[in-house]
């Protein structure tokens, strides 16, 4: 069994053994762009390790052969007490989980290592700095210590010393501090800071294989629909160094905006500084442009590096990458997450830039992301004053009541905005059940933004707010707020203000509606342009549920082929039934319709009654009759049913009640959130159909169906008719149409069309 991958061995599409950030790094090994020499351990051997309970047999005389070719191409070893060899330990699934999983730094020091790297870089402060990151981070994520005694005992340093931020910390402070985290470290775990390299090595390949299933990593999984049983690859590298001085530095970049599309690079870039720092929203950051100025050469070489990366992955791409004395090194690169706006927008622009065709672009677009850019905006006439701007890092327009911390955004029963200095992976609760979130410190590249983006939640970071450390409270420039006062935050503009501000249509519904002030924008143009060749591709019919004539006009404007459901039932009130009396008598319904049908004698009963009333009405039209299949008898007896019915048309709401067994009302409020969390289920089955139950009834009723009666009619009325994964359910299971409301009717078409290429 190989379980050790060279970088050199690998590649783009070996995500499944290799993770993500594996296969990745192992693509830019091949393509030439400068990484650290390393190797990668493969989910196989995570999977073998959770089933046994440790690892696989022959996994460390495999890390040790590859590693001794990694020590070959350095010129250095590990644990050599005059030129010594570190490494990273990194983890990395096959999906990307940004922040969940560990990784472990600067492995390889001790406290003779420690001088012998202060020697060979000729930089005390870099050595201890590197050493007291390790013992940190390797007490933290191997052994549990909390990270809160290491950053108090490090704030003491910056306070003592009376400076900012910790690059300005003189070498004897940062030696202090490493004696201060060691017994730190021996106080919580009874042992004294491994100094074994190799005991290090095999503490940290552990501690990355064991973050896989931490609590954190669970619940970013459930919300990402990521399974559970796909391991974590393991990837070992030399370290390079962004912390040896004003030479070096660590960044982010993207090949685009992944918040707008817009062309160009975007990021974010600490000088003299080492991995986190720039996530963690810590220190704050400088754009990436300023990387022009500070160093061209390597801004040049990261800019071609760039380009080559967006031409083989075809695609927006971000980037890690390091800078040691004023030389590039690429430390990961994968396809970019982005907001719904940028998905649609980048899309469009590499069809235009040949780079992809329409069928690509509209795989790489979906329904939920064009449902998110309906959502409304905020209205802002009457110019509302901002309390504060920062940093536009998701869009969205999201009102709450403010809250300071994850565990009180859980248990609010209102809407909330998650309030935070910064935030990390254990706030991934309260950021899931907050409408928005708001961060005083970190860019773009932050955690916050990051995790948010992917999310579809609003955030905006990096506002220079002043939270209060006692109360829950937070003051901007010349106004307190509160925990529980309403703010509104504005993810597209970086805007936050007070109160809850009315909102109004987005541009894309504005499109929609045919507003000519919808403008002309990359993304409408990106829109117009997907949904039309959805609609050229697409099979299924699209039809609107709509009982008032502005529903029936709207569906119209917004695409819909005609109504698939109008509910008589509501008609029958006030001051439509003359109307609708006048209707049915002289111009008739295209089909008719007959209820909640369980045995083929109703329906011949009925038919029989519909026939006779339709004859009796001179000059009507042939109008076809067929019936809802509702029941799950129906479905199941669809062959007899199809008989006297000339269409069906599936009512998924009560189906689905009756197939489970409960009614609606009783679980949505209750057991359903619960089911989510412990991920008993993956999404609601009102929302998304149950393909395994209740659309195993409309399979059967299908195919039985049209057995019967081959030009049988079948459409679906209901929510699930707007909901992209059961589009593509009902798509599959050979369905003419679905019908929705109308705002759902652009959705549908989208998604209509990507279940057809
Ligand atoms: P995540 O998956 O959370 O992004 P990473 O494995 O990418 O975690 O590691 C976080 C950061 O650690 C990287 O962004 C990079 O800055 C730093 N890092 C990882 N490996 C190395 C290395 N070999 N040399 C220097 N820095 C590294
Ligand atoms: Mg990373």
């Amino acid at each position: 069994m190989t379980y050790v991958f060279d970088f050199a061995d690998g590649g783009m599409h070996m995500k499944d053994l290799l993770g993500g950030k594996g296969a990745n790094l192992a693509e830019m090994t091949r393509l030439g762009l400068p990484v650290p020499p390393g190797f990668t351990i493969t989910t196989e051997a995570c999977r073998a390790y959770l089933k046994l309970g440790e690892l696989p047999e022959g996994l460390l005389r495999e890390v040790g052969e590859h590693l001794l070719r990694v020590e070959q191409t350095m010129g250095r070893r590990l644990g050599d007490p005059a030129d010594p060899l570190l490494l990273s330990v990194r983890s990395g699934g096959k999906f990307s989980m940004p922040g969940m999983m560990e990784t472990i730094l600067d492995v390889g020091l001790n406290d003779i290592t420690v001088t012998g790297l202060a020697a060979t870089s000729g930089d005390d402060r870099f050595a201890w700095d590197c050493y007291r990151r390790l013992i940190s981070m390797y007490g933290a994520t191997v052994e549990g210590v909390p990270r809160d005694l290491f950053e108090r005992a490090l704030a003491a340093h910056r306070r003592a010393a009376g400076v900012r931020t910790d690059p300005e910390l003189d070498p004897a402070a940062l030696r202090a501090l490493v004696e201060e985290y060691k017994q730190i470290f021996q106080d919580h775990t009874g042992e004294p800071f491994p100094q074994d390299p190799a005991t290090q090595l095999k503490g940290a390949i552990l501690a990355v294989l064991r973050s896989w299933n931490t609590e954190r990593a669970r619940v970013y999984r459930r919300a990402e629909h990521i399974p559970d049983d796909l391991g974590t690859a393991v990837n070992i590298m030399a370290m390079v160094y962004g912390n040896r001085g004003p030479r070096s530095g660590t960044g982010v970049a993207f090949t685009r905006d992944p918040a707008t599309g817009a062309r160009g690079r975007y990021g974010d870039y600490l000088p003299n500084a080492q991995g986190e720092d720039v996530v963690s929203g810590s220190r704050d950051t400088l754009p990436l442009q300023e990387l022009a100025h500070l160093d061209p050469p390597s801004f040049d070489q990261l800019t071609a590096a760039m380009r080559v990366l967006e031409q083989r992955y075809r695609d927006l791409c971000d980037i890690e990458f390091t800078i040691e004395e004023g030389r590039l090194w690429m430390l990961q690169t994968r396809v970019g997450k982005r907001t719904a706006a940028a998905a649609f927008t980048i899309a469009g622009q590499l069809v235009d830039e040949g780079v992809i065709d329409l069928d690509e672009a509209l795989r790489r677009v979906d329904g939920a992301k064009l449902a998110q850019l309906m959502f409304p905006r905020f209205d802002l006439t009457g110019d509302p004053e901002p309390i504060v701007t920062g940093v536009a890092a998701a869009p969205g327009a999201s009102c709450g009541r403010a809250v300071f911390d994850s565990r009180r955004a859980t248990e609010a029963s209102e809407p909330v905005i998650l309030i935070r200095r910064e935030t990390n992976p254990d706030d991934l609760p309260g950021m899931l059940a907050a409408r928005g979130i708001l961060t005083s410190r970190g860019g773009k590249t932050s955690h916050a933004a990051v995790v948010a983006r992917g999310m579809g939640r609003t955030c905006v970071c990096g506002t220079a707010i002043e939270i209060d450390d006692e109360r829950p409270q937070f003051r901007a420039v010349d106004v307190t707020v509160r925990e529980g006062d309403l703010i509104s935050i504005d993810g597209t503009t970086g805007k936050v203000y007070l109160g809850e501000l009315p909102v109004r249509p987005s541009p894309v519904v504005q499109y929609f509606e045919g507003e000519r002030d919808a403008g002309s924008g990359p993304l409408v143009a990106a829109v117009h342009r997907l949904v039309a060749h959805a609609d050229a591709v697409r099979r299924l019919g699209v039809y609107a549920n709509a009982d008032t004539p502005e529903d029936a006009a709207r569906a119209r404007r917004f695409g819909a082929a005609g109504i698939g459901l109008c509910r008589t039932e509501h008609m029958f009130l006030g001051e439509r039934r003359a109307l609708v009396e006048r209707l049915i008598l002289a111009e008739g319904a295209q089909e008719v319709q007959e209820a909640l049908v369980g045995d083929v004698r109703e329906l011949h009963l009925v038919r029989a009654d519909a026939e006779r009333v339709l004859a009796g009405v001179p000059g009507i039209p042939r109008i076809p009759i067929g019936t809802m299949i509702e029941v799950p008898r129906a479905a199941l007896t669809a062959g007899d049913i199809a008989g006297p019915a000339e269409f069906f048309s599936f009512g998924t709401n009560d189906l689905t009640q009756m197939a489970w067994g409960f009614s609606r009302d009783d679980v949505e409020g209750s057991i359903f959130p619960a089911y989510l969390r412990l991920g008993v289920i993956d999404a609601s089955p009102f929302e998304t159909i149950d393909r395994r139950g209740v659309g195993r009834l409309v399979s059967i009723a299908v195919k039985e169906g049209r057995q019967a009666r081959p030009d049988l009619r079948i459409g679906v009325c209901g929510e699930h008719g707007g909901d992209p994964d059961s589009v593509r359910f009902f798509h599959e299971a050979g369905l003419d149409y679905v019908s929705c409301s109308p705002f759902r009717v652009p959705v549908a078409r989208l998604e209509a069309g990507r279940a057809a290429l």
